[in-house]
């Protein structure tokens, strides 16, 4: 988290400072903890502990402006590189307050006007050299009052506005989910550490890295938030939105709003609506589900590479990209939803050509949905303009691949594509393909569209012929044929005459600059003809400048078209995507079904299966509400038992977004919530342990699976000792086939869960397959994994083989293997001696573990026949006893 920049000794410095600096410390005031970034001519200057921290974090030299006692720290950057530090700054978690010159330093009277303009932070970018192209940039807003919380999730990029009620326990959840660059939480003063909101804020920080921010309370307040949604909105009541009440999601939409307002000081005109979330509409991910089946990035290093939206995405267009990742954080629930997208997807894949088409005409496209949120903020370049004009231009060769397309998806799509014809005519007519980034140097608007600018540039190409006649008609009067008029940026044009004439120069030539080998002058006539010259230069631009901003207005009035054509665009590269993926990797569409049922026929996990192509090893998976409503698969590590698990739920989320599926076939009921316990991730940086944190997340599954969720458990149990783990391992399986009745799928290494198929109604045994050959005099014993699932339990682990295959030194491995035989034989000697042979024992030795210990020392107690006792066993026998009561 980067330090506060502070601004409380400004008033101090403020009395002995000139002018300027007098005025850069009031607008430090202003900016707060912001870093404030003073334009001084071509720099942007940084003062006092902003100099530090800048010259730390960008790595620039730290001067000072003053010499001895006052000297200043000072660290600046060149205006034009602004972008780059801009990025680098946010980076590191900085909000940065821009101040600009806002008069013309020629004109000013004593100390150039400034004016912060905005304040850059990292939840509210919109310039496209600060954001990532497949990555949506979130703000958000938490508001959290006794057992309700309230969440407002804004993309300033985009105008997207979301509103959440939610629980407090559901919020961690929902913000991992939406993955925040910046979260706005009530300043609540010197308990702010112990605030339920700071304490939230805080979790989400470490798990995504959000930059957390501490608002005024009363932006949080009700009427306060309410007042300026209406003003914002246009509206007299929320109810339109289909809010209910002052809701702790109304007081954080408020906070967001007003935060926006104050950070960008511009109009907000494209975050036209806002819409209450409803949970109900969605698949639920907890957020150790989100992170467990490595959706987005994977749970070992955090990339992009080996997640399952890496596997699935095959978006052409950036807004196709950031779609995909929300319909896979946000899966479907309701069949219609589902059967709508799937429709789409089925007849994209089934037409290569139009797929080809669609896609094509997609790739050349802009990111209308930041262009459109850039021309509302008045930030649009004129390149932006160009892209739009491109965009909008390929919108009719869209819709004409998409004519004659049945399913609805695809027909509401292509009606989305269109009403922007007009808008779309005159981008073409007034802005240049080739327009440039700023709109200082001309070059954006298009000759033949605007008369005046015409004129005003004529001067300028005429102008060159004129140059050509003047240096012809200077050369020929003055007999120096190779006199030449040029034109550089101090001394604008001269005339050039090279040292072997110079004698021949005119009276009348004004020498203006030696070079080498040559001398350069001025005339009269040439300082009239550059003057007229460079006025219209300079007039042009202005009139180009004004051009633009008429054109990037009229297309500011169309804001609501924009994004409806870009989420039409977005939308139409996820599916077309998805169903490029589902031709290039053989996938099938999936058939829903009513009675809870879960058949996968051939299932492959859809990341293993592109990187292992054909080595990997297909397998069915069958569930229902009735008699296999758990599924406990045992086997040896390594065999694929974590594998099978995850591939069945990313499936089962893959089916509910209206993909399609890598398997032979599907037919499945959608499920209401989706909970994944897998493996033990590393914790430790959120100060828990990884037992503490299994058992927590156990905790949520057993509290709020119900009999319509999807759980899969890979090793429940196994942060803590044997009997302890098994117990519990035990337990909750158990109480989810009896009480919460949910579609399970247990993953172990306890063998001894296998015997809960014999004991409850609905739970079934399958293990992974494994080959043995037997070792002989000159090799060892060898197995081979075979990653089919098959019915059965298993009770064999072949530890040894995983370590040899590991490479753990062969001493090591044999040693062990000598253990095991010792702890064996121990085994057998025991059971020997209570007179059961050890196929008997197994079945009383578990139940033991639920049985209270009293209970079973008396059992044994009873059991002892004391004639038969040595004394020396029964001492033998008093010490096992006490061990088990814990001495
Ligand atoms: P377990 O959970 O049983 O310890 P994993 O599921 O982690 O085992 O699988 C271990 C490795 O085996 C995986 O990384 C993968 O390379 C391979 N594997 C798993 N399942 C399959 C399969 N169905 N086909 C091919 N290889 C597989």
């Amino acid at each position: 988290m980067p330090e506060a920049t502070g601004s409380s000794q400004s008033s101090d410095r403020r009395s002995d400072a000139t002018p300027a600096m007098r005025q850069y410390l009031e607008q430090k005031q202003q900016a707060g903890d912001a870093l404030l970034l003073f334009r001084m001519g071509d720099f942007y200057e940084t003062f006092y502990e902003d100099a530090k921290i800048a010259s730390r974090v960008l790595g620039i030299v730290l001067t000072a402006r003053s010499k001895g006692e006052n000297a200043i720290p000072l660290a600046g950057i060149p205006h034009h590189a602004l972008d780059s530090y801009l990025h680098k700054l946010v980076a590191a978690g900085y909000r940065v307050a821009i101040s600009e010159q806002v008069e013309d330093p020629r004109l000013a009277k004593g100390v150039v006007k400034r004016e912060i303009l905005r304040v850059v932070t990292p939840g509210t970018l919109t310039d496209d050299t600060l954001l990532d192209e497949k990555s949506d940039n979130i703000l958000a807003s938490l508001s959290v009052g006794g057992r309700q919380a309230g969440l407002a999730v804004v993309e300033l990029a985009s105008g997207r506005f979301q509103v959440f009620d939610l629980r407090p326990e559901d919020v961690v959840d929902e913000l991992v989910r939406q993955r925040p660059a910046e979260i706005l939480i009530e300043d609540a003063g010197i308990d702010a550490a112990t605030q339920p909101a700071a304490r939230l804020a805080e979790e989400v920080r470490s798990l995504c890295g959000s930059s957390v921010v501490r608002r005024p309370p009363h932006e949080f307040a009700p009427y306060n938030a309410e007042r300026l949604l209406h003003d914002h909105f246009g509206v007299t009541t929320l109810a339109g939105f289909g809010f209910q009440g002052l809701t702790p999601g109304v007081c954080a939409a408020g906070c967001a709003i007003a935060y926006l307002r104050e950070t960008q000081k511009t109009s907000l005109g494209h975050i036209i609506r806002t819409q209450p979330h409803r949970p109900a509409d969605f698949l639920c991910l907890d957020h150790s589900t989100f992170r467990s089946l490595e959706i987005e990035r994977t749970l070992r290093t955090g990339d992009r590479e080996g997640s399952l939206l890496h596997a699935v995405d095959r978006t052409v267009h950036p807004a196709g990209a950031r779609g995909l990742r929300r319909w896979l954080c946000t899966p479907l629930i309701r069949a219609g939803e589902i059967v709508a997208r799937q429709d789409a997807v089925a007849a994209l894949a089934a037409d290569d050509s139009t797929r080809a088409g669609v896609r094509g005409a997609l790739r050349s496209m802009s990111d209308v949905e930041r262009i459109a949120a850039r021309i509302a903020l008045r930030r649009a370049t004129p390149r932006d303009l160009a892209g739009l004009a491109r965009t909008l231009a390929q919108l009719p060769v869209l819709r004409g691949w998409l004519e004659g397309f049945s399913p609805a998806q695809l027909a509401s799509l292509r009606d989305a594509l269109g009403g922007l014809e007009a808008l779309s005519e005159r981008l073409d007519r007034a802005i240049r393909p080739d327009a440039p980034l700023t709109t200082r140097e001309g070059g954006i608007i298009t000759d033949g569209y605007d008369a005046e600018l015409d004129r005003l540039r004529a001067i300028g190409r005429d102008g060159q012929s004129w140059l050509a006649e003047y240096q012809r008609r200077e050369a020929q009067s003055t007999g120096i044929a190779s006199l030449k008029v040029g034109f550089n940026k101090v001394f604008g044009y001269y005339i050039e005459i090279s040292n072997t004439f110079r004698d021949r120069a005119p009276a009348h030539y004004v020498r203006k600059q030696t070079v080498k080998n040559a001398e350069r002058y001025i005339t009269d006539e040439l300082k009239t003809y550059e003057t007229e010259v460079l006025s219209a230069e300079e007039r042009a631009h202005e009139r180009e400048f004004l051009l633009f901003e008429q054109v990037r207005d009229a297309a500011g009035e169309q804001l609501e078209a924009l994004q409806r054509v870009a989420d039409a665009v977005g939308r139409l590269d996820v599916l077309a995507g998805l169903a490029e993926v589902a031709v290039a990797h053989r996938y099938v569409r999936p058939e829903l079904v009513d009675g809870g049922e879960l058949d996968i026929r051939d299932g492959r996990h859809p990341v293993l299966d592109q990187t292992l192509r054909d080595g990997f090893v297909p397998n069915d998976c069958r569930l229902d509400a009735d008699d296999a409503r758990v599924l406990i698969i045992t086997g040896p590590n390594m065999a694929g038992k974590s594998t099978y698990i995850r591939q069945t739920a990313l499936l089962v989320l893959l089916a509910q977004t209206g993909s399609f599926v890598p398997a032979a076939a599907m037919r499945f009921t959608p499920v209401d919530r989706l909970f994944a316990r897998v493996g033990a991730s590393d914790e430790i940086t959120r100060g828990q342990s990884t037992f503490m944190v299994e058992m927590t997340e156990a905790a949520n599954i057993l509290n709020n699976a119900t009999d319509r969720s999807l759980v899969v458990l890979d090793e429940i149990g196994r942060g803590t000792s044997t009997f302890d783990g098994l117990s519990l391992a035990w337990a909750i399986t158990e109480h989810l086939a009896n009480v919460v009745r949910c579609r399970t799928l247990v993953a172990t290494h306890y063998h001894e869960l296998t015997e809960l198929a014999g004991l409850l109604a609905g739970v079934k045994n399958c293990n992974v397959a494994v080959r043995e050959w037997p070792g002989d005099d000159r090799r060892e014993d060898r197995i081979i994994f075979l990653h089919k699932i098959v019915p059965g339990g298993t009770d064999k682990s072949y530890g040894m083989h995983v370590a040899r295959l590991a490479d753990v030194p062969r001493p090591v491995v044999e040693r062990s293997r000598e253990i095991l035989d010792e702890l064996q034989k121990g085994f057998s000697r025991e059971s020997r001696t209570t007179g059961l042979s050890r196929r008997r024992t197994r079945r009383p030795q578990q139940l033991e573990l639920f049985e209270d210990p009293l209970d079973v020392l008396a059992r044994q107690l009873r059991a002892v026949d004391v004639n038969e006792l040595t004394p020396l066993d029964a001492l033998q026998k008093i010490r096992e006893w006490q061990a088990k009561l814990g001495r």
